[in-house]
Formats: C-alpha cells, structure tokens, sequence
C-alpha cells in the first residue's frame, strides 16, 4: 500500500504550528515503521504488541499534555494530533496511551499526593509502568454511581471488595486505578500489583479491540495501605473528569481511524477495475468518497476547535461529548462505507478497513455510548435531565 499522506482539505496543516507537525509526523512515521505491518498479526492473536511501549514512552506519548515529573508537556492540539495518527495505526494502540495518559497519569496528576506523583508519574510516563482505570462492573456501565465496589476503613488500611469489568490493561497493569465507594462516596485508589486479595482475568472472545487487553478484576479482601487513596478525588466527578480528558482523545482518535478508512478506499476505487473501469468513475462509488471526505474535514474542525477551548481553560465535558459522538459515529459509517467499496476485500485482513470497523465498535460504547452522549447533549440544550 501507498505511505499514508493523510487528509486535509481545509489546509489546517497551515494553522498548526511547526512543532504540532513535526509531532504528528513523527507518530505518523512510528506507525508507519512499528505498527502497520504487524498489528493485523495482533489483531488476530488477540495481543497487543508490547515491544512498542517502551518506545511510546521514548517518544514522549504516555501523559504527553501533562506537566512535569518526566511528562512531555505539549499542548492539546499536538496531543490530540498524536492520537489520530495512533488510531490511524488501530484503535486498540489509541487505547492504550489514552488509558495510560488519561485515566491513569492524568487522576494521579491531578488528584494524586505529592509521593504518588513522584512514585508512580515517571516510571508511566516511561512506559516503565502500565496502568489501568477501573469504573465499569458488570451490572453498572452507563450509570457508574451504583457501583458495588466498595472500601471500608480499618487501622492504616482500605479493604475493598467488588468486581471491574471491561477494563483496558487490566491483567497486565503494574498499578490499577480503582474507583470504589467509601462511606457512600466515591473515591479513587491506587491497587497495585501482586496486592493480595486483588486478581484479575483476562476476558476473550472479542471480535473488535483484539489488539487490547481487556479484563475483570477482582477484589476479595484487598487490603491497600491508606497513603494508597488519592486524597483529592471526592465524588463521581472524580472518575467523570478523567473520562472527559480520555474522551477527548477519542474524539481525535477516531478521525485517524476514519482517515486510514478512508485511504483506503480512494486508493482501492482508483485502482480496481469493473466494467472496463476503475469503480472509482462511478457516480455512486464517487459520492460514497464525498461524504467520507466530508466528515473527515467537519471531524477535523470540530477537534482543532475543541483543542483550542481545551486550551484556554473553556472546554467542558459536554463540549467533549459532541466531538466524541459525532466523530466516532461517523468513522463507524466511514469503515463500514470504505468496506462496501472494497467489496469481497474488505472481509479480510489484506486491508485495515475491517478492522477499524469492529474496533470501533467498541469506541462506539466505551468511555459513554453514542446514546448517552445524546443525553449529555440534549440535557446541556433542555436544562432537563433524561438519564432516568
Ligand atoms: C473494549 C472495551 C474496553 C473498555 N475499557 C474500559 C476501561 O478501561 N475501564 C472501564 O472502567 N470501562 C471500560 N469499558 C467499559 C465501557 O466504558 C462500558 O462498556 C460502557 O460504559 C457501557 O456500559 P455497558 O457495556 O455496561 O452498557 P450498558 O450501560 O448496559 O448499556 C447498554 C445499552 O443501553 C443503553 N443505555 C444505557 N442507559 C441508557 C439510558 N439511560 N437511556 C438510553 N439508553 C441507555 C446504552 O446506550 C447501550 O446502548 C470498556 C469497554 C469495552 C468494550
């Protein structure tokens, strides 16, 4: 296949700075060199490609819109190019920095102590560590505050007991962020690995995300020292503000997975040939590619405006969750449109589009539906809340 050039139509190129380009095709050219030839491979051993991590930690990746303790410090706008051009490569990478950064460094960060940030920031911010972010269960999902998870105090200790389900890293994290309810409340603690009382099982069968370790954990009588509690995070807000900064990744991870959808099927319409033909002179296979074009250049704005608002301290969640919605939706409608025009081809793994289209899927669901980012949405315009 051809190097990937991207997507620009509206000439953003010349409203990024020169460092946001030279950062984004410096992941473009790591995906290029590190994950096109082999994530298939991953994709369908059901494994990620660990010997990438460290260099995502080299490359400065993991928590790289966080300050300080060996973080790289970019701005949102480069942060959220390199998440396009990961996702361009498969969501399931995207997915790994994004849990590492978002909703592992980014709680610590934020609502960490100061001996937390020292021990635990860098040696993630290397790759060194891995994380995980436990919220969902297996009967709360959409609707996290009625988690069962739940610590009790007693002498220097937490005790949890309860379950996660579907968590990204969860089997291979060195430290898991665990969000459980204490006295009522919900609070964030840090479990780390080879804790007693915590295990974790790595969950199979699934046809999108193949490239990402999913798992359960498991909390039976797991006793963490007290200094094992990020002191700050009091309330559902707490897990809420990492899933904003996560979903804002998102929301440009996405559009690189539609970019590569859509690479894909121009080159594929321009070179395959029927009725004397390549398809790509036919008037539908023609408009098919306008509306893909389309979205990716609207996807586009929208994330280097919420990058902006992001920047100037203004960007709310429900700002995020327009950006997550729509640009996830429509790289969904632009996989599954690219693998129509790729017609028997896009069923296997000779090209990525399959492969975008069952990964995101699973975009589609986590980090809040497609459908409870319409709540969020149509609670923000009425002032009234649908959720119940
Ligand atoms: C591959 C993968 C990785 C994941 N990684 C993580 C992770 O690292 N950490 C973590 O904590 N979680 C993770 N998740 C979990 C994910 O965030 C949840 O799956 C998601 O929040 C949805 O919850 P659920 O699956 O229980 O679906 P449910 O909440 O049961 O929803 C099922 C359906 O009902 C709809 N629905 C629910 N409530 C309403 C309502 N009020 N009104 C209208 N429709 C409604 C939903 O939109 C959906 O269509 C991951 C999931 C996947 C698939």
């Amino acid at each position: 296949m051809d190097k990937f050039e991207g997507a620009d139509f509206y000439i953003l190129d010349d409203v990024l700075t020169e460092e946001q380009r030279l950062i984004r095709d410096t992941v473009r050219d790591f995906v290029d060199d590190q994950i096109v030839d082999i994530i298939d491979d991953c994709f369908m051993e059901d494994r990620f490609p660990n010997q990438v991590i460290p260099m995502l930690g080299e490359l400065g990746l993991l928590g790289a819109n966080l300050e300080g303790y060996e973080c790289a410090g970019l701005d949102n706008t480069a942060y959220g190019l390199i998440m396009q051009e990961l996702e361009r490569g498969d969501s399931g990478l995207r997915s790994f920095v994004s849990v590492q950064g978002g909703l592992v460094m980014y709680p610590i960060h934020r609502y960490g102590s100061e001996e937390q940030k020292q021990k635990f920031l860098p040696e993630l911010a290397a790759g060194r560590m891995i994380g995980c972010f436990g919220l969902t269960e297996p009967d709360y999902g959409s609707n996290p505050s009625g988690m069962i998870t739940h610590a009790v105090e007693d002498g220097d200790s937490y005790v949890l007991n309860g379950n996660k389900m579907w968590i990204t890293n969860g089997c291979v994290a060195d430290v898991a962020v665990v969000w459980a309810k204490l006295d009522g409340r919900i609070k964030g603690f840090l479990v780390e690995k080879g804790t007693e009382g915590f295990s974790t099982t790595k969950q199979e069968k699934k046809f999108s995300l193949r490239a990402s370790i999913t798992s359960e954990l498991h909390f039976q009588d797991c006793r963490i020292p007290k200094s094992n509690m990020l002191p700050e995070a009091d309330g559902l807000g707490g897990p809420l503000s990492c899933l904003t900064q996560a979903r804002y990744g998102i929301a440009w991870g996405a559009t690189g997975a539609a970019m590569a959808c859509f690479d894909a099927a121009k080159s594929y319409s321009l070179s395959r040939i029927q009725f004397d033909k390549p398809i790509a002179s036919f008037q539908l296979v023609q408009q098919k590619l306008a509306e893909m074009f389309t979205e990716i250049t609207k996807a586009q704005l929208l994330n280097l405006r919420l990058s902006q608002i992001k920047e100037s301290g203004k960007m709310t969640a429900q700002h995020v969750s327009m950006a997550k919605r729509n640009n996830v939706h429509w790289a969904l409608e632009i996989a599954r449109s690219a693998r129509d025009l790729l017609g028997a081809n896009g069923v296997t793994h000779e090209y990525p589009v399959g492969r975008h289209m069952l990964n995101l899927e699973s975009v589609k669901t986590y980090e809040g539906t497609h459908d409870i980012h319409s709540l969020i949405l149509g609670h923000e315009i009425t002032g009234i809340p649908a959720y119940k």
